[in-house]
């Protein structure tokens, strides 16, 4: 893996004005590589440079954007195992899930080349023509957080640039290389000042909020930080899409068949280490099947190959860093005293690295923290209901509400609560699958706006209608 990174201001590389900092390994412990550290200062010249860029690119033809967004993803697929390894070595997930990632982050970039906003033609009379037009909104800032890196900031960026505004991303600083390198790909394939990119915390994602130049943020993190950062953006009325945390509930009912499901319902609570906004976070069952699904449940947990996501065979990586790996800690066990049975997993793997067994928590019911609060990590409670109506009243009793899951094999009836349920995604008989044609979003604490599609496009403008009198 390449090792000297740089910000990208104006298409230029350019060392951070404060140093660097060291971006660890999550498997090792070690330093993977030193990181820019930009400056206030630099963040400005960022924003400038992308103000200056909007002045053509905005007048740029719909050709030329899709040509660019295509030779992107050509780059993409070019460097493919480059961007992958750097994802393992920084976020630590298994290199076939960091594949994955590179994968749908070109199949994204391509997707959001074949998106258009046609113009809608309100009325067309006699004595007038109104006709509704999409312009970009200016500079949009981008920030995004270290569980699927690479993936979040393309969809970030690609909708963004499609509609003809310019970008400041900032990466997370626990997984910043792969936005660097992904930024300097963009950079041979776009005019200079497009996208910037700049690195490091101490206030670098709050100046980009604050900033008078920047008309849009972007986000992808915390409840807590996209609430810092929408009363931060008041000042000068940013547009804001907010993709915040998820506590997502599941509710299997009573038929549901648990041989074909069991594995599923592992994968989607257990994706990236369970390190996924809307991933399964907190799964009801009927009492008829809990014995037996915590069962099938617990021996796909232990039947995991825990280890550094770059060994051949390994299936489950480290949590991403030391502050989510003691949270994940800290809710078992206090789940533990109040006592669940902890039925496999509940503690470190080794002694080096964030490794934490793959781990279902049985007997523990709602009002413990491990169900109340996002774990965001390797943890399944499994909590005990006999009755729908009860189930769905506790699963929509949270302050969340990005995705939610009905698990049968009434697709019917399955139907009936799913739409019962209050968040932004309700799947069947799934759960976490994004799509890059399908609206997403959270609803209540989960965020504002959607990302994907034609509506998550449409969050990148500003409309104006043209009145056209012929009186
Ligand atoms: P985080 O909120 O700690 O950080 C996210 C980003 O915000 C980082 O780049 C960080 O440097 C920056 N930041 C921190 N303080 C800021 C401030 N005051 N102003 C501006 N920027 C600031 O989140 P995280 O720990 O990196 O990510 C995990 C969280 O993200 C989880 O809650 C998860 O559910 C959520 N998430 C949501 C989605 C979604 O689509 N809804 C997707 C992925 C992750």
């Amino acid at each position: 893996m390449k090792t000297d990174f740089s910000l990208i201001i104006n298409g230029q590389a350019v060392a951070g004005e404060r140093g660097t900092f060291a971006v660890l390994n999550p498997a090792t412990e070690e330093a993977v590589a030193q990181c820019p550290f930009a400056s206030p200062d630099q963040v400005d010249q960022a924003v400038k440079a992308a103000g200056a860029a909007f002045q053509s690119w905005q007048y740029s033809s719909r050709e030329t954007r899709v040509a660019a967004l295509n030779a992107i993803a050509d780059r993409f697929e070019a460097h493919a195992a480059e961007l992958a390894e750097i994802i393992t070595l920084e976020q630590g997930k298994p290199l076939a899930l960091a594949q994955f990632e590179v994968g749908g982050a070109i199949a994204w970039t391509r997707h959001a080349a074949t998106l258009d906003i046609p113009v809608e033609v309100i009325e067309d009379s006699e004595v007038r023509r109104a006709e509704l037009h999409r312009k970009p909104l200016g500079v949009v800032g981008s920030i995004t957080p270290w569980n699927w890196p690479l993936l979040i900031a393309v969809w970030h960026l690609m909708p963004a640039i499609r509609t003809g505004n310019t970008v400041v991303v900032k990466p997370s600083s626990m997984t910043p290389f792969n936005t660097l390198r992904m930024v300097e790909l963009m950079n041979e394939c776009l005019p200079a000042g497009v996208v910037n990119v700049v690195t490091g915390e101490g206030g670098i994602g709050s100046s980009m909020v604050k900033h008078e130049g920047i008309r849009k943020i972007v986000f992808t993190g915390s409840t807590p930080t996209g609430q810092t950062i929408m009363r931060n953006a008041a000042d000068n009325l940013k547009r804001l899409t907010l993709e915040l945390g998820g506590n997502d509930a599941g509710i299997v009912l009573p038929d549901a068949d648990l041989d074909a499901l069991a594995p599923k319902i592992f994968q989607t609570a257990f994706f990236n280490m369970g390190q996924t906004c809307a991933a399964l976070k907190r799964l009801y069952v009927h009492e008829s099947q809990y014995d037996a699904l915590v069962e099938k449940l617990a021996d796909i947990a232990r039947a995991q190959k825990v280890g550094p996501g770059m060994d051949e065979g390994v299936t489950f990586g480290p949590v991403q860093n030391r502050d989510q790996f003691e949270l994940v800690s800290a809710l078992v066990e206090d789940a533990r005293s109040k006592g669940a049975r902890i039925v496999t997993g509940g503690e470190r793997v080794g002694d080096k690295g964030y490794f934490y067994a793959p781990t279902i928590v049985a007997d523990i019911t709602d009002g413990t923290r491990l169900v109340d609060e996002e774990q965001f990590g390797p943890v399944l409670p499994v909590i005990r209901y006999s009755d729908v109506d009860d189930a769905l009243r506790r699963a929509n009793d949270n302050p969340n509400g990005l995705g939610g899951s009905v698990w049968s094999s009434d697709i019917d009836k399955a139907r009936a609560v799913a739409s019962r349920l209050e968040c932004g995604t309700a799947w069947i008989n799934n759960h976490a699958e994004v799509l890059p044609h399908c609206p997403f979003g959270g609803s209540k604490m989960s965020g504002l706006g959607v990302e994907f599609g034609q509506d998550g496009l449409l969050e990148y403008t500003q409309s104006q209608l043209l009145n056209i009198s012929k009186g």
